[in-house]
């Protein structure tokens, strides 16, 4: 069991639910739906917490903003940088009721003929769903806005030096503060990963990253290749056709021998991925076929990018790894006093997020114990050596999508909390299968009724139980 340093001694009758040992000083970095929840099971454990967020609202991800970095590729190291990757009609690619916390529902509110009642709904609803979350969960008192921390460094096991600076405000400096526990949940998708493309430097098109995406209006006439085979670049391309004179998906998911029109649309097709890209602006297809192209959209995903660490390496990213964490959550060396929540992708996020942030508060007040340092390094080791044997890529280290449900219930069970519902496991699954089979329409229609009708019986259950 690691060496818990005493800050404030509680007495347990303050918690006759709970065995508190420890209560902390905590920063959490980030307000987005990791920060909220985690912001919450930290003070239910009954640590004390601030908040930083550098915006000026909760919701991170979900606040939607029309602005653009001024760089459309993102690889400017001096530009001001947009948090939110959101394009204007994104509609969630989970169903409501799979996506919640596991004691707030994220049901349709009646009565109110503003919200979104759609079962994927758009994203406002999702940025009102976690507004609700945070005045409910009595959040927002802890959250320090337009506050950016610029630096975190530990100053002695068990402190951290947190610099802070206030944004857009010219009367205040850096604000340095010692806390004895850092929770980041500064969110992964902001720092665009950009495709290696050959011959690109010779080519005169435009190109741009889908972290700068909003509108399709601005394609309207224009040649596009669309790069990428996630659920943004299938939104991405449909939303483009409608404006643009031809798309074209270049995937290296697909090894398609000759374009592919897509169904029920006739400037739209899919291809393997580029070949080259050449100075009279054509780009080639590895299926041999080419176009003459005006905008290269990179649908590439995102890097884990904490510019504010100060560890000397000892937590780093490494090709999109980021190394070294027990179970994604805690570095080794440094634990319990840092820990990440939200890492994995291919995921649930919102109940991962929930389970992640009740360990890591169980853990530092002592409630649930670690593995010594020695232990934890030694499963991250194991789980490396299995993924290379694997031949599975360094970047997918935390992509969890095979095993994100046994995850779930793992921490639930450090926590000591019920598994992750049956209904949310089958109706991932659900999903998953719907989206593949109608592409186009799996928003508006599914065959998981059932599965709806057993997650509102839990979710009267709880409301009578709470
Ligand atoms: P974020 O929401 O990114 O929040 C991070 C917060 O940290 C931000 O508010 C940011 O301002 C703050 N911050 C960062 N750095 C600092 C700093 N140095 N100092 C202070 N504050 C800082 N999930 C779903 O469940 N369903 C979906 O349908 C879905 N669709 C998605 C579509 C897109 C295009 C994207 C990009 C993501 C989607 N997601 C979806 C995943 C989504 O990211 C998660 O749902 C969730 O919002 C992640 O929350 P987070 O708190 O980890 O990160």
């Amino acid at each position: 069991m690691p060496t818990f340093r005493t800050l404030w001694p509680t007495p347990t009758s303050l918690f006759p639910d709970r065995q508190l040992m420890f209560r902390r000083r905590i920063a959490v970095i980030g307000a987005g739906a990791a920060g909220l929840v985690a912001a919450r099971e930290l003070r239910r454990e009954g640590h004390g917490v601030v908040v930083f967020e550098r915006g000026d609202s909760v919701g991170g991800t979900w606040v939607y903003t029309p602005a653009v970095e001024s760089d459309p590729l993102s690889i400017d190291s001096n530009r001001k940088v947009v948090h939110s990757s959101l394009y204007d009609s994104l509609r969630t690619n989970l169903p409501r009721e799979c996506m919640g916390f596991s004691d707030y529902p994220f049901v349709a509110v009646t009565g109110n003929s503003d919200n979104d009642h759609r079962r994927f709904p758009g994203h406002p609803e999702v940025l009102r769903y976690l507004e609700d979350f945070s005045r409910d969960a009595d959040v927002n008192g802890m959250v320090r806005f337009r506050t950016e921390v610029v630096s975190v460094e530990m100053e002695g096991e068990g402190r951290w030096a947190v610099r802070s600076r206030k944004i857009d405000d010219g009367l205040t400096g850096d604000e340095s503060e010692v806390y004895d526990g850092i929770v980041v949940c500064n969110g992964h998708h902001t720092e665009p990963r950009v495709a290696e493309i050959p011959g690109i430097e010779i080519w005169p098109g435009k190109q741009i990253h889908s972290h700068n995406y909003r509108i399709p209006q601005h394609f309207l006439g224009q040649v596009v290749v669309v790069i990428g085979g996630s659920a943004s670049a299938v939104d991405i391309s449909r939303d483009i056709a409608g404006f643009a004179k031809e798309v074209h998906v270049a995937s290296r998911s697909h090894c398609v021998e000759n374009p592919m029109k897509q169904p029920g649309y006739d400037n739209l097709w899919l291809h393997s991925m580029i070949e080259s890209t050449n100075s009279d602006g054509t780009v080639v297809f590895q299926d041999g076929s080419s176009a003459h192209v005006d905008v290269i959209m990179h649908c590439t995903g995102y890097k884990y990018h904490f510019p504010f660490l100060k560890t000397d390496g000892i937590i780093d990213v490494d090709d999109n790894r980021v190394s070294s964490l027990y179970k994604h959550v805690f570095p080794p060396l440094f634990a319990p006093y840092i820990s990440f929540i939200g890492i994995p992708w291919k995921v649930v996020p919102f109940p991962l997020c929930e389970l992640q942030s009740k360990w890591v508060a169980g853990v530092l007040s002592g409630r649930i114990a670690l593995p010594t340092p020695e232990e934890m390094m030694e499963d991250v080791k194991a789980f490396y050596l299995e993924m290379e044997q694997a031949a599975r890529p360094r970047r997918y280290t935390h992509n969890i999508a095979d095993y994100q449900f046994e995850y779930d219930d793992w921490l639930a069970s450090q926590c000591g909390c019920p598994p992750v519902e049956e209904w949310r496991k089958k109706m991932y699954e659900a999903t998953a299968k719907n989206r593949v089979a109608r592409p186009e329409s799996y928003r508006d229609q599914w065959d998981d009724d059932d599965l709806v009708t057993a997650a509102h019986q839990d979710f009267m259950k709880s409301l009578f139980s709470s």
